[in-house]
């Protein structure tokens, strides 16, 4: 049986309308001999109404009850693309997540796929040409229901791509690619033929939206090519795949940004073996994802400072843990500020060539933009600016890293 697994997004079935182009889609598919497993996500707007009525009705809501609201949205979207598919002659029937079943371990609301079982959706397939399948959504063992995370709905399609040996996974959205940085925000943004698995997890990981970081984790780790295309044009998208000769000649592939970012220091704090662990150990224990880090080297005086980043809803949590830290370790001064942002290059051909940090370095320089924290890895510089600077900052590096459209001028 030959299977493609296709992924809608919450701009592609938010209306009556869109949902028939969807289903020009997947009857693409269906032409092409493939027996077909469709992702949705809930409909554009959806979610967000979902986690806003919890916090109506609820100081802290349950996190299990929160998944069981915000999983609804999935649930509509199947049911009606349903209704729409055997409307129009096509042997379909909607999938929740828990009867497929999609296991998950049970960190509500940032549940982690652990197995898939294909055996239903197989003996499914026999009966039916299209199972429409709610992303986002899986369940723990003991039948609770769990949502994987903003965005989650594109690792539900890659891990069932993965499960059923999917030829691809399609990835439909509402740009017809992955593109140099975000188009929305920089109009001489450039859309890429092919990108190398790590250049996406970099991509993903520092902010570009485009893909939810953990399908990325998925198609790498089991090989399935990933197309990013849109669900209004015939495009040819983005390729996400495994990395080639090609790649490596480019320097810099793409410019990410996320504005979700608060800077969070310690000042004087002393400089002895076991800070750094008393102040990040709590952190982690209580579930804060610290992001980036920046300790300053003291040298010959007792006491440094210790910086670091973390998501801004996090901010409250992390002020209160570290004002509890502040005491214990004795640190002179906690200080705040929830307006930075963080900008960051990626491509695997920084691998081979020195001197790209430099370069953004003086371009961000030129422009007076001034860098508050700096982080690199192998194939990625980040830096941390303020957020007022970022679509300034955006489009001067991809323009130093000769990413731009040639405009012909
Ligand atoms: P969907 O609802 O289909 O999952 P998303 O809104 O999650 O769509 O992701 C698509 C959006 O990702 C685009 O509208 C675009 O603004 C944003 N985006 C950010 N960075 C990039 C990038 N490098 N390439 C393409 N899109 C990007
Ligand atoms: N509906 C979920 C969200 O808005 C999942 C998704 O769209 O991928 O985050
Ligand atoms: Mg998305």
């Amino acid at each position: 049986m030959k299977i493609l697994v296709q992924k809608f997004g919450g701009t592609s079935v938010a209306t009556l309308e869109r949902m028939k182009q969807v289903r020009a889609k997947v009857q693409a598919g269906l032409d092409r001999g493939f027996k077909m497993v469709v992702v949705l996500s809930a409909r554009a707007g959806e979610t967000n109404r979902l986690l806003a009525l919890a916090q109506e009705w609820s100081a802290s809501p349950d996190l299990a009850e929160c998944d069981s609201l915000v999983s609804t949205g999935e649930q509509a979207s199947i049911a009606l693309f349903s209704m729409l598919l055997n409307d129009s002659g096509i042997k379909a029937r909607s999938m929740l997540g828990f009867q497929v079943p999609i296991t998950t371990d049970d960190d509500f609301g940032n549940a982690r796929i652990r197995s898939i079982d294909s055996e239903i959706l197989l003996q499914a397939l026999e009966q039916y040409d299209v199972l429409v399948v709610a992303g986002f959504q899986g369940c723990t063992e003991d039948k609770r229901i769990t949502t994987l995370g903003r965005g989650g709905s594109d690792t539900s399609a890659v891990a069932l791509a993965a499960a059923l040996g999917s030829v691809e996974c399609e990835i439909y959205t509402d740009v017809d690619g992955v593109y140099t940085t975000d188009p929305n925000l920089c109009s001489t943004a450039r859309k890429m033929d092919r990108v190398a698995y790590d250049e996406m997890l970099e991509m993903a990981s520092m902010g570009a939206k485009v893909l939810h970081i953990r399908s990325v984790e998925f198609a790498k780790k089991y090989k399935v090519p990933v197309h990013v295309r849109s669900t209004f044009t015939d495009n040819p998208g983005t390729l996400v795949t495994q990395e080639d000769s090609t790649m490596e000649a480019v320097l810099v592939s793409g410019i990410a940004y996320d504005k979700d970012q608060a800077r969070v220091s310690l000042r004087g704090v002393p400089d002895q073996p076991g800070i750094a662990a008393a102040i990040f150990g709590p952190l982690s224990e209580q579930g804060v994802l610290v992001d980036m880090i920046v300790q300053n080297t003291a040298f010959d005086e007792p006491t440094t400072d210790m910086t670091f980043t973390v998501s801004r809803k996090e901010l409250p949590k992390t002020l209160a843990i570290c004002e509890e830290i502040k005491q214990k370790i004795g640190a002179k001064e906690l200080l705040h500020d929830a307006t930075v942002a963080k900008v960051s290059a990626i491509g695997v051909g920084m691998r081979n060539h020195s001197g790209v940090a430099a370069r953004a370095f003086s371009a961000l320089q030129a422009e007076g933009i001034n860098i508050l924290m700096i982080g690199t890895s192998e194939i990625k510089i980040t830096i941390l600016i303020q957020e007022k600077y970022v679509e300034l900052a955006v489009r001067i590096l991809h323009d130093t890293f000769g990413l731009d459209w040639d405009l012909g001028v």
